[in-house]
């Protein structure tokens, strides 16, 4: 098991911030094929398969930015030389202060994302660690969950009812197999004014979703499917 030494403190200092260049989804992408690499060494010696797919990862870890400034590219340049888990640990820990943090959520922006909501408690902003964020969930009053994410640049709230399964399913957010409860939503019908119920089963613990989500394209999804058109 790879241990990166992954910072909790919320405290990002602004030279952290003015450097930051990886989301969430992204650093989890980059340990992911850390972790590939790992396993491929394993199973195989052959050092010429191996450089293949060290480079193949590291292709597609640089295919995850669209614009890479030199110093950006050093930074994840060792992934190309990870031989062994020590190798892995270091890279991913140099990666830390270059993590982008989930946007900060006021009061007051809650209030604008969940207009109807009466006395929203919010998140708990303690327990999250904000670089290991692509979106928010929590639940108020037993089983009513907000999520907040953001996408294209807009910060979306969903609200719906949660009910946990008990059971393993894949996760509508993070496409991993996972233990999953039922989030239901309400929302306007297209062209009448009806309403109608959609849901999907997702992860009951938000942190393990973050932890496990490697492309924002399930979450942006996820979330629209819940926006009024
Ligand atoms: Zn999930």
């Amino acid at each position: 098991m790879i241990h990166a030494k992954e910072t909790t403190d919320n405290q990002n200092t602004n030279a952290d911030q003015s450097k930051a260049f990886i989301r969430n989804d992204q650093y989890n992408f980059i340990k992911d094929q850390t972790k590939i690499l790992l396993t491929a060494q394993t199973s195989t010696n052959d050092a010429e398969v191996l450089n293949v797919l060290r480079h193949l990862a590291h292709e597609k870890v640089q295919n995850l930015f669209p614009a890479l400034t030199e110093e950006q590219k050093k930074i994840l340049h060792p992934l190309v030389q990870i031989n062994e888990l020590s190798e892995a640990e270091i890279f991913l820990e140099q990666l830390q202060p270059y993590r982008i943090p989930f946007k900060a959520v006021s009061d007051q922006h809650l209030k604008c994302l969940f207009p109807k909501a009466k006395k929203l408690k919010g998140p708990k902003l303690e327990n999250i660690n904000f670089k290991k964020t692509s979106y928010l969930a929590w639940t108020e009053s037993s089983n009513l969950m907000y999520l907040v994410a953001e996408v294209k640049d807009q910060m979306i709230g969903v609200q719906g009812s949660f009910t946990r399964s008990h059971k393993q399913g894949i996760c509508r957010v993070c496409n991993r197999h996972s233990e999953v409860g039922l989030f239901i939503a309400k929302m306007k019908n297209s062209g009448n004014d009806q309403f109608i119920k959609r849901g999907n089963y997702i992860c009951q613990d938000a942190a393990v979703c973050n932890d496990n989500i490697k492309t924002l394209d399930s979450l942006a999804e996820f979330v629209g499917q819940f926006q009024n058109k």
